[in-house]
């Protein structure tokens, strides 16, 4: 296969692997060989999932763990890549944030989660987690290219991808390397400003012809510990009724309970730790009702 020389590879850690060349100073066309990179990571994962809410706060990275970690626990083989690039959080919420990956000449190995879940976050790779990342485009652009294309993801079921906020130059990239994004699910929380943003996220998802898998309620009602009543925090019912307007499935709602914020600072997903609490079972619903929107004749225990 030939490559245009015009440029310079730079991805010299992935020679071992490359079908074009694997001399140390190849001049093969920087921007082609990283399509090319991507593509060849893509082309083993059935499904590739944008998770986003346009906004940040609503829990999103939460509701992407979970969900991964739910799909993985009925059978599926699941990748799950923080994109957010400001605030890479996915280390923290896994409890792994001493982790740091390493790179061989095939690529960067993921860390595993205790059920198989493959994680890659720009949380692994930097020293101190709290300074602040202050990157220009260029350099963005090559750490999507890295996270899409130099983790070792293997052949997956599904690649979740934690968007950050906004619609953007990242989420432009991401969507544009990945080609075909099987789908978007779209967090947002029940008051106006967040719908407003996540009115926001379904044009943009519309506008790069991604199907829209559905809209998550997250924090929604919460039950009183004492008298166990609802109390509507934020409100309560807006993503449904948005999903009900713009004609999207309703994927469900979750409720906001102080277990999921404690559970997830101590690093324990609590799909894994707590499968029974209603927060939990919200998220395998959550999981069930992604994959029929995928397999609309199959239930996720086939996976
Ligand atoms: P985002 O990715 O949208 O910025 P996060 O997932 O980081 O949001 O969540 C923001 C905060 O809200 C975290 O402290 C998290 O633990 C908490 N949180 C998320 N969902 C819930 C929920 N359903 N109930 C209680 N706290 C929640």
């Amino acid at each position: 296969m030939d490559l245009p020389v015009t440029g310079e590879c730079r991805l010299l850690h992935t020679c071992e692997m490359c079908e074009y060349n694997n001399d140390d100073d190849c001049k093969a066309d920087h921007n082609e060989h990283n399509r090319w990179l991507v593509n060849h990571r893509m082309n083993d994962i059935k499904y590739k999932i944008i998770v986003g809410s346009n906004k940040g706060g609503v829990g999103k990275s939460t509701v992407t763990t979970n969900l991964a970690i739910a799909l993985a626990e009925n059978g599926n083989k699941v990748g799950l890549a923080d994109a957010d690039l400001h605030g890479p959080n996915l280390p923290k919420l896994l409890g792994a944030e001493s982790v740091r990956l390493r790179a061989d000449d095939d690529g960067i190995a993921p860390y595993e989660t205790r059920n198989g879940v493959k994680v890659a976050s720009l949380g692994f790779l930097i020293e101190d987690p709290n300074m602040h990342i202050a990157w220009r485009d260029a350099v963005k652009y090559d750490f999507i290219i890295e996270l899409l294309g130099n983790i070792r993801w293997g052949k997956l079921d599904y690649l979740l991808i934690d968007l950050p906020p906004g619609t953007g130059n990242e989420q432009i990239t991401i969507i544009d390397f990945i080609g075909e994004v099987d789908g978007c699910i779209v967090v947002t929380t029940p008051q106006d400003l967040a719908l407003l943003d996540a009115r926001k996220m379904i044009s943009f998802a519309r506008d790069s012809n991604v199907p829209i898998i559905g809209i998550i309620e997250n924090m929604s009602t919460m039950i009183c510990p004492h008298c166990q009543g609802e109390i509507d925090v934020f409100k309560k019912g807006g993503g449904k009724k948005l999903a009900e307007e713009l004609v999207l499935p309703f994927l469900g709602s979750i409720p906001l309970d102080p277990e999921v914020a404690i559970r997830s600072d101590s690093g324990e997903p609590l799909v894994l730790s707590r499968p029974d609490s209603i927060p939990a079972k919200k998220f395998i619903e959550l999981a069930e009702n992604c994959h029929k929107f995928l397999h609309p004749n199959e239930s996720l225990k086939t996976g």
